[in-house]
């Protein structure tokens, strides 16, 4: 039986969705996940886009990589392939992963010459780096021959992984399966050792069809993300692909590495950290793929368990009872929470801070679950990311709301707040259509800022009636835009906490502007 490489690249072409930007922290948590679950080769961002994804392909590869293989993607240019390199030397069994970005494709270069500069790119690469991937971007529609060409060349070159990606999602499943079969033969034939691998789009809903008809006509690896994310319709969503593989051993003749136990966290993770719900219909992770409604199909499944269920909620880790936790919850029982939505390593410094923040909340809220506890995570991270530290370093001018005050009868609302500013407190009022606007005309009563709200966005974190609510909003000052967030069990002071949040970083962006 042939084991099937799985490659997460949710923190690389999953990230692609705007606004799904995630800080180095966050970065982080979702690669440890993504090690508990067993994938065997995490994709991170290109460090050489920004000083950012540097250091984020930096710390993953230190922390993480010391015991799962991290490709890194890198242009085909010396400069980057050096940089990588600086990342990953000391990595276990490290790749570099050469891509040809799409925009050397249209920039009316002579391709034979751009193609020429990604040989040489290889060579380089292969002279430090023992393991080289290569991507055809947009293999998919290009010509056979020419492309089989290419690959020939590739591997010469000293390539040891090559990809074929649908990038633009063109191929159905019988075309894209006769074309990786075909590769496959005339590549097993030039050398053995090569791994085969492919990347999907969903465009059509075709990548997982179009990724398992792959593994069927000879791929050996399987490039994915979580929940299927990913620019325009999103890549191969990775739990699809594995669980098919689990349930269709016989049929593949083939395995994944992958501890499915660890489905159902990791894409509650992803979807939390980056902002991103789940269509509830969505296999295998929807909210929706274990629920049973109708009740003739209920007294069948109570009957037996086989009949409509050829996934049981435990294959993914779904437990049937959920930890409810309470402000009389002690330490182990919280510890024990956040144990069960996979969350088990903290410094002393992290849990403490996270303890303390729970019984704040379990205060406010009698109950909490395990969404809030993701809450508290995503709030800890928050804190000691670098946005944090910056707000702590210009603390003395940054505001911080105290209190708010609203009346709302049918025709409109009217609002008070309360804002501190270093030592001094200063009192605003306003009348809006409603009671968020009127806040944010209170708020603009004290902070004189000439900022303007480009969206507003409010979704409930958890259940039940005293469910947190979370406010996401994008202002536009002087041309530039810039989001915040707050959660709070009442939406209208999670608006106002958001608003402020908003214009402080308005603030530090003027700030780190002037000195640099
Ligand atoms: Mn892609």
């Amino acid at each position: 039986m042939k084991k099937i490489l799985i490659m997460d690249t949710t923190l690389r072409d999953g990230e692609k969705i705007p606004g799904a930007k995630l800080n180095i922290n966050e970065q982080l948590k979702i690669a440890y996940q993504l090690q508990k679950m067993k994938v065997d080769i995490i994709e991170t961002s290109f460090p050489s886009l920004s000083h950012n994804d540097l250091e984020i392909t930096k710390a993953i590869a230190q922390k993480v990589g010391t015991k799962t293989t991290i490709s890194v993607p890198s242009r085909a240019i010396r400069r980057d392939i050096d940089e990588v390199y600086n990342c990953i030397k000391n990595s276990y069994d490290p790749i570099i992963h050469i891509v040809l970005g799409s925009s050397d494709l249209y920039d009316g270069k002579n391709k034979e010459q751009i193609f020429m500069q990604n040989i040489d790119a290889i060579k380089y690469a292969k002279s430090i780096l023992p393991k080289v991937q290569y991507s055809f971007t947009d293999a998919s529609r290009q010509d056979f021959e020419s492309l089989w060409g290419k690959i020939k060349l590739v591997v010469e070159a000293g390539a040891n992984i090559i990809n074929i990606p649908d990038t633009v999602s063109v191929m159905v499943p019988d075309e894209y399966g006769e074309m990786i079969n075909k590769i496959n033969y005339r590549l097993k034939n030039l050398d053995k050792d090569i791994i085969l691998s492919v990347h999907c789009h969903n465009d059509l809903g075709l990548a997982t069809a179009n990724s398992l008809i792959a593994i069927k006509n000879g791929a050996d690896k399987i490039e994915c993300t979580i929940n299927g994310i990913g620019e325009r319709a999103g890549n191969t969503a990775l739990e699809e692909v594995a669980m098919a593989i689990k349930l269709h051993k016989k049929y593949y003749n083939a395995y994944t590495n992958i501890a499915t136990n660890e489905i159902s966290n990791t894409s509650k993770l992803v979807s939390y950290l980056m902002g991103i719900d789940i269509q509830v219909n969505k296999p295998i992770t929807g909210s929706n793929a274990f629920a049973h409604y109708s009740n003739l199909r209920m007294t069948e499944i109570t009957n037996s368990e086989n009949t409509y269920e050829i996934i049981h909620p435990e294959d993914i880790g779904i437990e049937n009872s959920e930890l409810v936790l309470t402000s009389r919850s002690g330490e182990s029982a919280f510890k024990k929470g956040l144990a069960k939505i996979g969350f088990d390593k903290f410094s002393n410094k992290e849990f403490k801070n996270l303890f303390k923040n729970f019984l704040e909340l379990a205060n406010k809220k009698k109950e909490i679950y395990s969404y809030d506890l993701l809450y508290l995570i995503e709030k800890n991270l928050e804190e000691n990311s670098e946005q944090g530290n910056e707000f702590l370093k210009f603390k003395n001018k940054l505001y911080e709301l105290i209190d708010i005050e609203v009346v709302s009868n049918i025709l409109f609302s009217r609002a008070t707040v309360k804002i501190r500013k270093k030592d001094s407190v200063y009192k605003g009022e306003g009348v809006g259509n409603g009671p968020v606007d009127a806040v944010y005309t209170a708020i603009r009563d004290v902070i004189k800022i000439n900022i303007e709200l480009r969206e507003y966005k409010i979704k409930s974190v958890s259940k039940g009636k005293e469910a947190l609510g979370k406010v996401a909003i994008q202002v536009n000052y002087n041309g530039k835009e810039y989001t915040a967030k707050a959660v709070d069990t009442d939406v209208v002071r999670a608006s106002a906490y958001a608003f402020v949040n908003a214009i402080n970083s308005v603030i530090i962006g003027k700030e780190t502007s002037e000195t640099v």
